[in-house]
């Protein structure tokens, strides 16, 4: 479907189009309209899908619909949760992509870095503000943000957010908002805790679903070795040096693994950087953007990177430790 038939303003499909993007995905063609009324949105759909152009646009347009008298002071209308840091800079790329035209205001905030610069972005005026749990809410207990003119919640990865530990600060979270805001929902499993977690948020939500999110893509194919623990990264390297594999994402369980395979490929003299929870998150950024880049040919991760970051033109995934979770 085209974006028009889903009541989107000619200046955003204009930019959409300069984005590179012709037709809405199934998730946008279904979420778009809710969100547009104002209803609460239970969404289920795998990684991939389109889900943050599904949300990220109408929330725009309904902004940038707003009465210029409404508008100023800008003050935060739209809270946006994510679970990683990379995620919430991934989302508010996006938001940025379209602030040209929107005139709408976004930053990111998270964990790991100094605050100085998130809050300057804030005291200067945000409509939109995408956050890790966390850092929200230092930065409110700090008496450095103001959450009572949010009218719009996402949770983004919702129970990525959950399994990650940060069900009790999105609970305090939940607490420090308005009674009567639109809740939108996005998940890949409905687990138990999701289902408390809409019970919790959501009145009378429109539920999507789009596919399970169990079954992997059928354009996929998948190969299993068995190999003991030690041959491991030998039978990798070996895979690597004689077939088409010339980049990929690797996919270890610990931080220390990723450390050791990285080592690894040192020796061999092959190009590879590593991401995960201990790094610093400047290190962090700069490893995936030399992946994104191109600049390296591995990205050797720990599950951090595994759910709602976008990188184009991954042929291969290699798990050298099976995924906890199978999405
Ligand atoms: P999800 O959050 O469901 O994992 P993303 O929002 O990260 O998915 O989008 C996955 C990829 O699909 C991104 O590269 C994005 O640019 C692309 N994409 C999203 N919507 C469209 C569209 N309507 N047309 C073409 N590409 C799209
Ligand atoms: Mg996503």
């Amino acid at each position: 479907m085209r974006f028009n038939e889903l009541k989107i303003l000619p200046l955003f499909i204009k930019q959409l189009e300069k984005l590179g993007y012709q037709e809405a995905t199934p998730i946008q063609e279904e979420a778009v309209p809710i969100i547009l009324s104002n209803k609460d949105l239970v969404a289920c759909a795998k990684t991939g899908t389109g889900k943050t152009l599904a949300f990220v646009l109408p929330l725009l347009q309904k902004l940038y619909l707003r009465d210029e008298s409404v508008k100023y002071p800008r003050r935060i209308k739209v809270l946006i949760l994510a679970p990683t840091r990379e995620l919430a800079i991934q989302i508010n790329d996006l938001l940025q992509a379209f602030k040209e035209v929107s005139n709408i205001k976004s930053t990111a905030i998270f964990g790991g870095v100094r605050q100085g610069k998130q809050v300057l972005m804030i005291e200067r005026g945000v409509d939109i503000l995408v956050a890790t749990p966390g850092r929200l809410l230092d930065l409110y207990q700090q008496g450095l943000l103001s959450l009572e003119d949010v009218e719009t919640l996402v949770l983004d990865e919702a129970d990525r957010m959950l399994d990650m530990g940060f069900s009790q600060s999105v609970y305090q979270i939940l607490d420090l908002l308005p009674g009567c805001i639109q809740t939108l929902l996005f998940f890949a499993t409905k687990s138990k805790e999701i289902k408390k977690l809409i019970k919790t948020t959501s009145h009378e939500p429109k539920q999507i679903m789009v596919s399970s999110g169990h079954e992997a893509k059928d354009t996929i194919v998948q190969q299993l070795y068995f190999v003991d623990k030690e041959n491991k990264a030998k039978l990798m390297f070996h895979l690597i040096e004689s077939t088409p594999i010339d980049r990929a994402i690797i996919f270890v369980k610990t931080k220390r693994n990723v450390e050791t395979l990285l080592k690894k490929f040192d020796r061999a003299k092959i190009s590879a950087v590593g991401l995960h929870g201990g790094k610093a998150q400047s290190a962090r950024i700069c490893a995936l953007n030399a992946f994104k880049e191109n600049q390296v040919r591995f990205l050797v991760t720990t599950d951090i990177a595994a759910r709602g970051i976008d990188i184009d033109d991954i042929k291969y995934v290699i798990n050298i430790d099976l995924p906890e979770q199978k999405e």
